[in-house]
């Protein structure tokens, strides 16, 4: 608390990032980024970039990346947005959309920055709750709302919903902006964009920080109608008119570019989490079925507070939430296979 600070301020509950530790190198499970390195392309576009460029502001569109998305999903530019990562295209989403009079909708277990926006732009939600398998209840979602936003797969349980699913979800609810956070959809869920032409309140919302190794450059993407892209538009245009760094755009353009290896990535990432998941089981855990490139397991007997510490002891970061129903799981990033099997090993140890 401090006085100078605005009530609305005072009010806030931030969001808490995973650990990002600068003290000692650990292997990192736990903020769901990936393994392997981009795409050699993005290096070559790095290398190459003419630094005299940056003397310029970037074009405050991203132009050339939205189209090289717009092509890659099958759209047209007009319907692609692109921000300073899937936060910042999220936040500007519950500014556009969902400041209504009525509450919005969201799982009472999903992507926690949800409420912390809604606390920041003063929104009003309600939080169906998951039923005993962690699965979104979907007739929840078929009453008046100002909004409905749904990860899927959901963070941090992995599990995903159905395409169908997703189209009665909107066919249910023509009123109101529905936004899928597809954060994880590369790692085997089906995405909605294919949706998109035939519902003008549908935003699809992607990132290139999980399934295209490119966390530390902060680019995030939401499709949808055109009218829908031109109130991202504005918000935009009302914050900060050039989110995209001239570097970064070239970065991510080189990603979209190389879909091969993009592929194999989400591929390896696809083999590693069942063999992770199968080998949990043996030590046993109980694990979700999970679509992303984590997975969230409970252990028969060995509280999930401790293992995460005697892990981090051990070098090995993973996270813990301490919430109600998911206070004795933990959620693992699925990493590379010599990761996966120290996390395997010091599991092992610590479970004797
Ligand atoms: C990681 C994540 C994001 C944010 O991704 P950035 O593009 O890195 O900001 C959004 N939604 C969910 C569900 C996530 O897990």
């Amino acid at each position: 608390m401090n006085r100078y600070w605005s009530n609305l301020v005072s009010a806030l509950d931030p969001y808490t990032p995973g650990e990002q530790p600068r003290d000692q190198q650990y292997i990192k499970l736990n903020t769901n980024e990936s393994p392997f390195p981009p795409s050699p392309r993005v290096s070559e576009a790095l290398q190459s970039f003419d630094s005299s460029r940056l003397a310029r502001y970037p074009d405050p569109e991203s132009r050339e990346l939205v189209i090289a998305l717009a092509n890659r999903h099958q759209l047209q530019p007009d319907q692609v947005f692109v921000g300073n990562g899937s936060d910042e295209v999220l936040a500007h989403c519950f500014q556009a959309f969902f400041k209504q009079t009525m509450s919005i909708l969201f799982p009472d277990i999903s992507y926690s920055f949800y409420p912390v926006y809604c606390s920041l732009f003063q929104i009003e939600y309600r939080q169906p709750a998951l039923d005993e398998n962690f699965r979104v209840h979907l007739e929840d979602y078929y009453t008046d709302n100002g909004g409905i936003i749904i990860p899927n797969p959901n963070a941090p349980t992995g599990i995903a919903l159905e395409l169908a699913d997703i189209r009665s979800l909107l066919s249910r609810n023509r009123d109101s902006v529905v936004i899928i956070d597809e954060a994880y959809v590369d790692f085997g869920a089906q995405s909605a964009c294919q949706l998109i032409n035939e519902f003008d309140n549908l935003l699809v919302v992607q990132t290139f920080s999980k399934s295209r190794s490119l966390a530390g450059i902060r680019i995030g993407y939401a499709c949808g109608n055109p009218l829908l892209i031109e109130g991202l538009q504005r918000v935009k245009n009302s914050f900060n008119s050039y989110p995209i760094s001239s570097l970064n755009q070239a970065a991510a353009i080189a990603s979209v570019e190389d879909e091969e290896y993009f592929q194999e990535g989400c591929q390896k990432i696809i083999n590693n989490r069942s063999h992770l998941s199968q080998q949990l089981e043996s030590l046993g855990f109980s694990v979700l079925p999970s679509s992303a490139n984590f997975v969230f397991a409970e252990h028969a007997s060995k509280k999930a507070e401790d293992l995460y510490l005697q892990l981090k002891e051990q070098g090995i970061l993973v996270r813990y939430f301490n919430k109600p129903r998911i206070g004795n799981h933990l959620r693992i990033s699925v990493g590379s296979e010599t990761e996966n099997a120290a996390l395997l090993e010091a599991l092992r140890v610590i479970l004797g």
